[in-house]
């Protein structure tokens, strides 16, 4: 989701006429688009604009963008305290702050001003993607935003705010823009891609809007995530069972195989629900391939909770399965009613164990299995 969200600040500044560069002193717009999924990587945003600080110092002109999670959804004044040369302070997929700061301040011409008002800002958060460079085949497109699910580990929507379907023609005409670009294939994301539209009676489910997109000349594929297993529904199923172009492929976490784990975590299924979920998806889906996210050492896991999750893994066989350590998010459910006391080390005799199972004939794929993030 960052990834999408910074390709639309960058498509919104290419508009306005300007060119990436990787080089900060360079720069004159510097944009921090920042994850706080976890407590570590907050700090690490903290420390990357702290590292700013000389360069603004000497140039003060430079224009230092904070976007995403750190900033949230709500104005935080102690963040504008703490980093008064930040200039701009934008939310998760918002690029309109941005835009129009530079608009008001670099003096652009009107005909730019006006193009990215239209697409980055008037029409809602429709940023046309950037062309795409070289060999780029692939784009992404963000098709829910927040969530409003409440599992206790997590800060998600505390920071992305509550769910927000897209207008289904903005995606649609995102889509043709990618597709005249170039490219082949679309991956559809949300925090729970599958609620698309559920959030807006006039709009059309997950499955009718892949099935639109389907229809794109030039789009050959079109991928979804994440999914839930509350909200894996028998249409779903059929549109990727049914039309060639979209990947028989589904990422849909369990999070834990062990029913009071699950219960803590509140994910809102059991462990024989999502059990009979994938019986029922290969069923429909022949070679169909499943991913899963594993929390290992979540506060309230005992060992034996743990060998659950362990027979649990050895009896689904997913394709591929990112087990993540559990690390104590401040501002979260969990981080208020449990507290962190498993050890790291055994934590990651667990995530070893785990990750040996689920990923033990994925060795291609292995570099992208996530340890932490
Ligand atoms: S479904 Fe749960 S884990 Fe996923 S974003 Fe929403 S609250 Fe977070």
């Amino acid at each position: 989701m960052n990834v999408a969200d910074s390709e639309r600040v960058s498509s919104a500044l290419e508009h306005l006429g300007y060119n990436f560069t990787p080089v900060i002193e360079e720069a004159d717009v510097v944009v921090l688009n920042t994850c706080v999924v976890r407590q570590s990587a907050e700090e690490k945003a903290y420390g990357r604009l702290t590292t700013l600080w000389p360069t603004k110092r000497d140039r003060p002109e430079m224009v230092i963008n904070l976007m995403g999670c750190l900033v949230g959804i709500k104005d935080n004044p102690k963040l504008h305290k703490r980093f008064p040369y930040v200039d701009v302070f934008s939310a998760p997929s918002d690029p309109g702050p941005l835009v129009e700061y530079l608009i008001k301040h670099h003096g652009h011409s009107i005909d730019a001003a006006e193009t990215v008002r239209r697409y980055a800002v008037m029409d809602g958060d429709l940023v046309l993607p950037q062309p795409a460079a070289g060999q780029q085949v692939i784009g992404w497109i963000p098709v829910v935003y927040g969530c409003s699910h409440a599992c206790t580990y997590c800060i998600i929507p505390y920071r992305r705010g509550i769910e927000r379907s897209r207008p289904p023609e903005e995606i649609l005409k995102e889509a043709h823009a990618l597709a005249a670009q170039g490219i082949k294939e679309v991956t559809l994301l949300g925090q729970i891609v599958d609620r698309y539209g559920l959030d807006n009676p006039a709009y059309p489910t997950l499955a009718k809007l892949m099935n639109q997109i389907s229809e794109i000349d030039g789009i050959e594929r079109i991928r979804f995530l994440t999914s839930h297993p509350n909200w894996m529904n028998d249409e779903l199923l059929d549109c990727v069972a049914e039309n060639p172009k979209v990947m028989p492929h589904i990422e849909i976490p369990n999070q834990a195989g062990d029913d009071t784990v699950l219960e803590a975590m509140k994910r809102g299924y059991t462990a024989d629900q999502y059990r009979k979920l994938v019986q029922k998806i290969r069923a429909r889906i022949p070679g169909v391939s499943i991913a899963t996210d594993i929390i290992v050492g979540f506060p309230t896991e005992t060992e034996a909770d743990f060998q659950e999750t362990v027979d649990f893994a050895k009896n689904i066989d997913w394709k591929i399965g990112f087990v993540a350590r559990y690390s104590e998010r401040p501002g979260t459910a969990a981080a208020r009613l449990y507290p962190d006391d498993i050890s790291d080390q055994e934590k990651k005799r667990r995530w070893d164990i785990l990750d040996q199972i689920i990923n033990k004939d994925n060795m291609a794929v292995r570099p992208f299995v996530i340890t932490s993030v």
